[in-house]
């Protein structure tokens, strides 16, 4: 069989293969510490569970509108409208399964073959995958030299834009290093933004989850960034609901019409159960309560970690949010370094080449605190660190 160029280009996604060969480690009777995985280790709220039973006993087995559920879609803008300010109506709104979906679509919609993506390295590790999938080509803008700190690198950012140039993507908190974008950082997309004429893709999906007084501000707040601004959204990370892939993408219609299209000709619909046990998440879950206890273990996790690190000389930039943090390891090739890791230590974490940033590793914080220490211990004992 032949396949074709576009798909041959792209690698699987480096997480998978680093939980792949943690679970065949495991499989083999080995005890993994393992911190590749990005979901949280918190079980999904009761009433959600709750409301997925009820809808499949309703019978809510068949396909949806394509864009989702009317009520959901009007769930969503209202929780866009209280919790992050933003002023979308249910038209603005496809439900997606998962948030994953929205950006693929997005680069579906958006991308021509040989327009360009630009995106702030360390970046999620599907971003540059499915921008080639679409047939345009990543350009990276690297903030490791500044702390994963943006405005530093704001020169380099307008540096990197050309008139092929089709999407900016950011994504505070960010997936992997933890970073939230200042004011600063957001004006600064704003103004190239608008000076360039160009759309933005904000990847919000660890909104909820930021520590300490850490506050999400959303980009199409922004003056000038409301008709120019895609943004991403879901339930993955916010509800503890990575399994029910449920997301959603809020835009401008003229996107959402163009989006709507690789939409409902590549999955149709979420799944109908499924999108009503997100009005339930949305509607009746104590989100600050929930996000609130979640965020307080993993604060505890990562000064654990910040501080286990320091003990051995090693200084990382301290995460503001999400439920990762980044590393700097002596390793030729951190793949290589990754699987050794997993295989001799016992300890699953993902090389920083997947990001964009070699010479780090991504821990995520979904280990519990005797665990981590473990995790270090080990990686020390077997001269990793
Ligand atoms: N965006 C980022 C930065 C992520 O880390 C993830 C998942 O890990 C997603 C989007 C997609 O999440 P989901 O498809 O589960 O909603």
């Amino acid at each position: 069989m032949e396949f074709a160029e576009r798909v041959q280009a792209v690698e699987p996604a480096a997480p998978f293969v680093i939980s792949n060969l943690v679970s065949e480690l495991e499989a083999d009777g080995a005890d993994i510490v393992d911190l590749s995985v990005g979901q949280p280790d918190v079980e999904t709220p009761e009433n959600v569970i709750d409301a997925t039973k009820d809808a499949l006993d309703a019978g809510h087995t068949t396909y949806t509108p394509s864009d989702g559920i009317p009520e959901v879609r009007e769930s969503i803008a209202g929780y866009l409208q209280d919790r992050f300010d933003l002023h979308y109506g249910p038209e603005n709104i496809i439900v997606t399964p998962g948030g994953k979906h929205a950006l693929y679509e997005t680069m579906q919609a958006v991308v021509d073959p040989g327009d360009e993506v630009i995106m702030i390295d360390p970046v999620w590790s599907s971003y540059e995958p499915m921008t080639q999938l679409a047939g345009g080509e990543a350009v990276h803008v690297d903030t490791a030299p500044y702390d994963f700190k943006l405005e530093p690198a704001l020169e380099d950012l307008e540096a990197a834009i050309s008139e092929d140039t089709a999407l900016i993507m950011i994504n505070s908190p960010s997936n992997p290093s933890g970073m939230v974008f200042s004011d600063a950082a957001f004006e600064g997309v704003r103004d190239l933004a608008v000076e360039y004429d160009l759309p933005v893709l904000s990847d919000e999906i660890y909104a909820e989850l930021m520590y300490g007084d850490n506050e999400q501000r959303s980009l199409a707040t922004f003056d000038g960034m409301e008709d120019r601004t895609i943004t991403i959204n879901g339930f993955s990370k916010t509800f503890s609901m990575t399994g029910y892939r449920l997301g959603f993408m809020a835009a401008p219609t003229d996107h959402t019409t163009q989006a709507g299209k690789v939409h409902s000709h590549s999955v149709s619909c979420a799944a109908n159960f499924v999108q009503r046990a997100g009005i339930e998440a949305l509607d009746n879950t104590d989100i600050d309560g929930f996000t609130g206890d979640m965020m307080e273990t993993y604060e505890e996790r990562r000064d654990l970690l910040v501080d286990l690190l320091a003990e051995r000389g090693i200084d990382m930039p301290v995460p503001e949010g999400a439920f990762y943090a980044m590393f700097p390891v002596d390793a030729e090739d951190d793949m290589e370094w990754c699987k050794d890791a997993a295989r001799e230590a016992g300890v699953g974490l993902v090389p920083g080449k997947a990001f964009g940033t070699p010479g780090y590793v991504r821990a995520s914080l979904v280990e519990s605190k005797d665990r981590i220490r473990e995790g270090i211990d080990r990686l020390e004992e077997h001269g990793f660190l």
